[in-house]
């Protein structure tokens, strides 16, 4: 029997000693009175350099210590025991090792506390899973903002197709808010777009763990229909099964309208380059069927390869324009001789077009070349838009702090409804300028020309009279006549 109980406790010296958790028996102030082998082992101390010497609380980080001091401490007082809380124990040459502390207060005969025992589990991988946790879950609310903020509706729905969320985008494009369409079946406001993409194709796709991507139709409260390209991405569950799909939604009417403006683009584009091309080609046949010289049809090949050049440059200055490329050497330049430079240039006498300004220069800080394109593009309308004959006149005067110079014809109305996207890239008013050639181009390059002097430019129409351009800019300090 007694060789029966050494062996017993053997057994349990062993356990106390080499058991997986730390144990260790102080008095009340902290102070170490046992301590077991595999505390030792985890914080690389030896027993006679723990007891009686140091104190429970000495094994503690600082954040620890002062959190045992003030908080768990008397707490365990109050208590007599107080279980699983984190500490960190100080180890040699190693970082601190987190336990999970449940401790003990002992009593002796007269229910005076005299002792504590805290009993304490490695919680290394407690923490990291903790961690792992925090991390997720902050990861999680970073994308929940993202589909807060996201331009593009972004909804989930579970593998039946019942929506379970719906995010402000989404309540945007189809005017539902998230309460009126979360638990409803998505399939009731959006349908494939063509008829071969049916629904039964995409949750076939999906069930195979495919995404997919098409275009729909969706409809919104107000009974409008939207068209919107889906991207469907599913989401297996844990036995790999569906378990639900999410779905980006993205309104493509822009698109399609950028799509209609490019294809309208293309087709005037072809169509007012094919002309002089055509002309060029004629007259050069002329020739040589002839296989004469002739002056008419050189002068004519000349003009429209003038023209050709106009419309490409026109092309290229306002793609440059669009991308934030144009450049400007401005330098002192008087407005006055600009203008009648301007005038001369389109081959015209003053007879055509009158020219009203100042006898003393009217300086202004421009890029005498790029201006020059602005009056240029303002006579040409008004040559364009106005009957054979029709009175031109070019005014050059200053105006507080503005020089001014202003194209006054008397052609064709501009109606009250194309006014505001009279400067638009490739706006062309429709009908009333019938078959004028021109690509739309021409006031969107003067207005940014004359923008990126600080300047502007303002029209008037009236009825039976005609219209007036106004370019106003800044004037030199000084020079106001
Ligand atoms: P384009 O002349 O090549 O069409 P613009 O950008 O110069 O391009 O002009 C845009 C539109 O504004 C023209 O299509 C025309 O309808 C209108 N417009 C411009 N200038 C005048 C004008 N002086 N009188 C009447 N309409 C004009």
């Amino acid at each position: 029997m007694g060789v029966s109980d050494d062996l017993l406790q053997a057994i349990l010296e062993d356990l106390y000693e080499q058991g997986p958790c730390g144990y260790v028996s102080t008095r009340l102030d902290g102070t170490i009175l046992r301590v077991n082998e595999t505390l030792l082992r985890w914080i690389g101390a030896v027993r006679d350099d723990m007891i009686a010497v140091r104190r429970f609380q000495d094994i503690l980080t600082v954040p620890g210590k002062l959190f045992y001091e003030n908080q768990y401490f008397p707490l365990l007082r109050l208590q007599g025991s107080v279980q699983e809380v984190t500490f960190d124990l100080v180890r040699r040459g190693r970082e601190p090792l987190p336990v999970l502390v449940n401790s003990l207060q002992r009593t002796d005969a007269d229910g005076r506390p005299v002792l504590i025992a805290h009993a304490m589990f490695d919680a290394t991988d407690r923490r990291a899973y903790e961690q792992e946790l925090i991390r997720s879950r902050r990861s999680a609310e970073q994308l929940a903002a993202v589909v807060r903020m996201s331009s593009d509706a972004i909804v989930s729905m579970s593998a039946e197709g019942i929506v379970t969320t719906w995010n402000a985008a989404a309540e945007r494009l189809f005017g539902y808010p998230a309460h009126g369409i979360v638990g409803r079946d998505l399939r009731t406001i959006l349908a494939p777009a063509k008829e071969h993409a049916l629904w039964q194709h995409i949750w076939a796709e999906l069930r195979s763990a495919r995404a997919v991507q098409l275009e729909m139709v969706g409809s919104c409260i107000n009974g409008r229909t939207v068209e919107v390209s889906a991207g469907f991405t599913p989401h297996p569950d844990l036995l790999g099964n569906l378990g639900a799909v999410s779905v980006i939604m993205r309104d493509i009417a822009e698109r399609r309208a950028v799509e209609r403006l490019q294809q309208e683009f293309l087709e005037v584009t072809t169509h007012e380059l094919r002309t002089p091309l055509t002309g060029i080609r004629a007259n050069a046949q002329l020739m040589q069927r002839r296989g004469a010289y002739n002056e008419r049809a050189v002068a004519a090949i000349i003009s429209q390869a003038d023209t050709l050049k106009r419309l490409t440059d026109d092309l290229l200055l306002a793609s440059q324009i669009q991308a934030d490329r144009l450049t400007l050497v401005p330098e002192q330049t008087d407005l006055v001789t600009a203008a009648r430079a301007a005038v001369q240039s389109l081959g015209v006498d003053e007879s055509v077009i009158r020219v009203e300004a100042p006898a003393e220069p009217l300086m202004v800080e421009v890029d005498q070349h790029r201006l020059g394109q602005v009056v240029t593009n303002l006579l040409t309308n008004a040559i364009k838009y106005s009957p054979e004959g029709g009175e031109i006149t070019v005014r050059v005067a200053p105006h507080m702090e503005e020089a001014r110079v202003s194209v006054v014809d008397h052609g064709v109305e501009i109606s009250r409804d194309a006014l505001p996207h009279l400067f638009d890239r490739f706006y062309r008013v429709s009908g009333g300028t019938g078959r004028v050639p021109g690509l739309g181009l021409g006031l969107y390059i003067s207005w940014r020309i004359v923008e990126a002097h600080g300047g502007r430019i303002d029209v008037e129409s009236t009825p039976g009279y005609g219209s007036t351009f106004t370019v106003a800019l800044p004037m030199q300090r000084g020079s106001a006549g």
